[in-house]
């Protein structure tokens, strides 16, 4: 086994973002112990979820909050690195903050960084990892030397948050990054969460995607029907996020949201790779298209060929019948 391996903690709100618990399966994959860093009350309030995904140690990086997370607990964890030594691996979430903070990881510790990462393995001594480029089109695997930190952007949706046999309570460090970290003269003024009812795109078990082929934004409310009568969250395609039908948190793929539900439902999405890479690991997904050639039935388990405007209603109405 390479030595620790440390995964960067995002909280949003009073909650650990779940991508957290992905990390902490990416990382026991590579080395152990798994060391966890992040701010505030919500990370440390976690200690016993930790445990149960195999957490050791973690780091609670003191007054981060209200400046810009990734910097202050990129700073705090060099820190913490001078206590419990280096680890063989950084993994951080391929978020915004995420990506933050490995942008100041690997200023200060002079690394590397992975990102738009989908697997880790361990060969020999070396960490291995794979990322995806061009848009999800090819794999590269990149192996890095025994004895430098590697730092790992993890996408998404990419390793299951499985649970240790044995949990045990991890052990806490409270760290401060030094006074003169850049991200502390950072102050967050407001932020704006979207309301929303139903489960949140990325964690829903049904997802009902529609497209351009919707024709007009007034059709998107049947998407909307029909996720909620499915118990799913609605979502779309990048052309009608950059046609203004829908905000952009619905929006799936390459520069939107992964997910991976039991059921993913594209209705007039022709299926760009940009798109896919998004949502391809989904079960099961059920395309509806006009055109029997779109490319998205190329990885639909069930294609339905025909017109939206007639199919969607019908389908709605079915659905409502069944009760
Ligand atoms: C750097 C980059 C990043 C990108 N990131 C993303 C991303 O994150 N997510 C994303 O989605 N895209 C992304 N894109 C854009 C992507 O390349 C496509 O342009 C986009 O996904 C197309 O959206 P669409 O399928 O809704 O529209 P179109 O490609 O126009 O497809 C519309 C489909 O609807 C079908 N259709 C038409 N009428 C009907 C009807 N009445 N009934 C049924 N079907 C009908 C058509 O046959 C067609 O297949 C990105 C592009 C770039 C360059």
């Amino acid at each position: 086994m390479a030595g620790s391996v440390w995964i960067i903690c995002e909280t949003k709100g009073d909650a650990v973002a779940p991508l957290a618990f992905e990390l902490a399966a990416a990382a026991r994959l590579i080395g152990e112990p798994v060391v966890a860093v992040g701010c505030g009350a919500a990370f440390t309030r976690a200690a016993g979820e930790f445990g149960a995904h195999g957490v050791a140690t973690l780091v609670e990086v003191a007054g981060c909050e209200g400046h810009l997370q990734g910097g202050v607990i990129a700073a705090a964890a060099v820190e913490a690195i001078k206590e419990l030594g280096a680890p063989s691996a950084i993994l951080a979430g391929h978020t915004y903050t995420g990506r933050d903070a490995l942008a100041h990881l690997s200023a200060l510790l002079f690394a590397p960084v992975l990102g738009n990462v989908v697997n880790v393995a361990l060969e020999g001594d070396s960490i291995v990892v794979e990322n995806v480029i061009f848009g999800g089109e090819r794999v590269v695997s990149t192996t890095v030397d025994p004895g430098k930190i590697a730092l790992v952007g993890v996408r998404a949706k990419s390793f299951a948050p499985d649970l240790v046999a044995a949990p045990a309570t991890p052990g806490i460090l409270t760290v401060a990054a030094p006074p003169e970290t850049p991200a502390l003269r950072s102050r967050v003024v407001s932020s704006q969460s979207e309301e929303r009812t139903g489960p949140k795109l990325d964690e829903a078990a049904v997802v009902v995607a529609g497209g351009r082929g919707l024709g007009a934004p007034e059709n998107y409310a049947s998407i909307e029907e029909l996720a909620q009568l499915l118990n799913g969250a609605p979502g779309a395609s990048r052309a009608i996020v950059d046609a203004g039908w829908v905000p952009y948190a619905y929006q799936v793929g390459q520069t939107g949201k992964t997910v991976k539900p039991n059921v993913y439902i594209a209705v007039g999405i022709s299926g760009a790779t940009q798109h896919m890479v998004g949502m391809k690991g989904s079960k099961s997904i059920i395309a509806i298209n006009k055109d029997k050639e779109a490319p998205i039935f190329r990885i639909a388990d069930l294609g339905v060929v025909g017109d939206a405007q007639k199919i969607l209603p019908r389908l709605i109405d079915a659905i409502k019948r069944r009760g």
